[in-house]
C-alpha cells in the first residue's frame, strides 16, 4: 500500500514538471493529415501557418524515410515559435523514430571535443531497427499449481508443457499467472510462450494450426528445424540508436554510462566496426536504418570548424535531418572575422532548406496565451488577457508566458483563484523584459560613465 502512495505522488510529480515545461502544450504541427493545411487553433499550435506547412512537408518525407542528410534552417525573430514547431515536429515522427535535441552551446565542454559532441549528437539521432525472432514453444499443458500469498498479491508456480519430444516445468511469475488466468488455461490445453515476452495463448484442444496461427499475427512464421521439427517463431522489432550501439559496445564505458549519460569520447575505430556491422545486418535483412532528425537550436553559436563537420558529416550514408534554428541576422561566423547570413557559412546555407517564422499578430499571442493559461490551470480574467496581449505585442511572447506563472503567484497571494490587471501590472514592474533591462544598463552606464 505505501509503496502505491509513493508511485502517485512520483506521478503527479512529473506531471507537473511536463505541464510547466514552456512547450509543454505543443502536441503536434496541428496539420490536417491529409492535406497538411495548418488548421485553426490545434495540437496547441497557433498561426505560423506557412512554417507548420514546409515543417509538415519535411516531416512527410522523414517518416517516409524519402530524406536523409538534409539541412534545414528556421529563420526568424526570437520567439516566434522555431523551438516550438521542431517540438511539434519531434511530438509526431512516432516513437522509434529518434528526435535529439541540442543547443549549440552544449558542445563546447572540457568533457570531450567539439566535433565528438557532434558526432555522439548524429549518431543518437539515427535508429537502427533491428528484427529478431524470439523462440515460441508450444505444447500441451500437464499440469499447473499456483500458490497464492495470503494478501493475493503475490503469487507464484509451476507449470508442466508436453512438448513433441520433453516435458518441461516453468517457473510462474505473476504475469504469466495473470495471463494463464485471463486465457482460462487448464491442464489438457494446447498452448503457446513467447519465450521472449513471456506471453501465454491458449489454442484449445481441436485447433487448426494454420488457423490459430493466422490469428496471432503477420509476424509469426513456422521454421523448419534441423531435426525435422516445426518450430513456431515471433518477430520482435526494436530500434535503438546507432550511438545506443556504440555505448554499449565501448569496452571503456559498458552499458551503464547510457544511464549515467556520461559516455566520454568513443574511439573512431570501434564506431568503424559498429557502421561495418549494422551494414552487413542490412544485407542479411536483420536491420533497417530509420534516419531521425537532430535539431541544433542557437546554431550561429557553432564555430567554424563546427561547420565544416556538418557540411562533411551531412555527406555520409549514416546522416539523420539536421534542422538548425537561428534568431540572428547578419552576423560574424564564429572562429572567422567574416560576416554571414545567421552566422552560417554561404556553402552549409546553400544546401539548406529555410524556414522562415515571423512575428506574431496581437490575435495569435491572444489565442497562445490562452491556451499556455490552460497548461498552467491558471484564471485570467479577460482584462488580464489583454493587458498581457498588448504586452506580449511590445515585448517578446517568451517574455509575457513568463508572466502569465508570475502573476499567478502574486493573485494567489492575495487569495484570489483569478489573475487580473493589477497583478500583471506588478510582476511586469518587478521584472524586466530585454528592451527594458537593455535600457537600464544603458541609463547606469552614463551615470557610472559621467
Ligand atoms: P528563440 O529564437 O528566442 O529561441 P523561438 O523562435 O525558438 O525563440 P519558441 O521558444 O518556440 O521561440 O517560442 C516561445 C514560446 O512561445 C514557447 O513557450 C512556445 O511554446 C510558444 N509558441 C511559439 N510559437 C507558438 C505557436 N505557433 N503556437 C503555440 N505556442 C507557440
Amino acid at each position: 500500500m505505501a509503496a502505491q502512495i509513493t508511485t502517485n505522488a512520483t506521478e503527479r510529480d512529473v506531471t507537473k514538471m511536463e505541464r510547466i515545461g514552456t512547450h509543454s502544450h505543443i502536441r503536434g504541427l496541428g496539420l490536417d493529415p491529409t492535406t497538411l493545411e495548418p488548421r485553426g487553433n490545434a495540437q496547441g499550435m497557433v498561426g505560423q501557418g506557412k512554417a507548420r506547412k514546409a515543417a509538415g512537408v519535411i516531416l512527410k518525407m522523414v517518416q517516409e524515410g524519402r530524406i536523409a542528410g538534409r539541412a534545414i534552417l528556421m529563420a526568424g525573430p526570437p520567439s516566434t515559435g522555431k523551438t516550438a514547431i521542431a517540438m511539434g515536429m519531434a511530438q509526431s515522427l512516432g516513437s522509434d523514430v529518434p528526435f535529439t535535441m541540442i543547443s549549440a552551446s552544449e558542445i563546447f565542454s572540457l568533457e570531450m571535443s567539439k566535433t565528438e559532441a557532434l558526432t555522439q549528437a548524429f549518431r543518437r539521432s539515427i535508429g537502427v531497427r533491428i528484427k529478431e525472432e524470439s523462440e515460441i514453444i508450444e505444447g500441451e499443458v500437464v499440469e499447473i499449481q499456483i500458490d497464492r500469498s495470503l494478501t493475493g498479491a503475490t503469487k507464484t508456480g509451476k507449470i508442466t508443457v508436453k512438448t513433441t519430444d520433453m516435458e518441461t516445468v516453468y517457473d510462474l511469475g505473476n504475469k504469466m499467472i495473470d495471463a494463464l488466468t485471463k486465457e482460462k488455461v487448464i491442464a489438457g490445453d494446447v498452448i503457446v510462450i513467447d519465450k521472449g515476452t513471456g506471453k501465454i495463448s491458449k489454442l484449445g484442444r481441436s485447433f487448426t494450426r494454420a488457423r490459430d496461427y493466422d490469428a496471432m499475427g503477420a509476424d509469426t512464421k513456422f521454421v523448419q528445424c534441423p531435426e525435422g521439427e516445426l518450430q513456431v517463431r515471433k518477430e520482435v522489432v526494436h530500434t535503438v540508436s546507432l550511438h545506443e550501439i556504440d555505448v554499449i559496445n565501448s569496452r571503456t564505458q559498458g552499458f551503464l554510462a547510457l544511464f549515467a549519460g556520461d559516455t566520454g569520447e568513443i574511439k573512431s575505430e570501434l564506431r568503424d566496426q559498429i557502421n561495418t556491422k549494422v551494414s552487413d545486418w542490412r544485407e542479411e535483412g536483420k536491420a533497417e536504418i530509420v534516419p531521425g532528425v537532430l535539431f541544433i537550436d542557437e546554431v550561429h553559436m557553432l564555430d567554424i570548424e563546427c561547420f565544416s563537420f556538418l557540411n562533411r558529416a551531412l555527406e555520409t550514408e549514416l546522416a539523420p535531418i539536421v534542422i538548425m534554428a537561428s534568431n540572428r541576422g547578419m552576423t560574424r561566423i564564429r572562429g572567422t572575422k567574416y560576416k554571414s547570413p545567421h552566422g552560417i557559412p554561404i556553402d552549409l546555407l546553400d544546401r539548406a532548406l529555410i524556414i522562415s517564422t515571423k512575428a506574431y499578430e496581437p490575435e495569435d499571442i491572444k489565442e497562445i496565451l490562452s491556451i499556455r493559461a490552460q497548461e498552467e490551470d491558471v484564471n485570467l480574467s479577460p482584462a488580464a488577457i489583454e493587458i498581457l496581449t498588448k504586452i506580449g505585442t511590445e515585448t517578446s511572447l517568451r517574455y509575457v508566458i513568463q508572466l502569465i506563472t508570475l502573476s499567478n503567484l502574486v493573485a494567489r497571494r492575495r487569495k484570489s483563484t483569478t489573475v487580473d490587471v493589477p497583478d500583471v501590472r506588478r510582476v511586469y514592474t518587478l521584472f524586466l523584459d530585454e528592451k527594458r533591462s537593455v535600457q537600464y544598463l544603458k541609463e547606469q552606464n552614463s551615470v557610472l560613465l559621467g
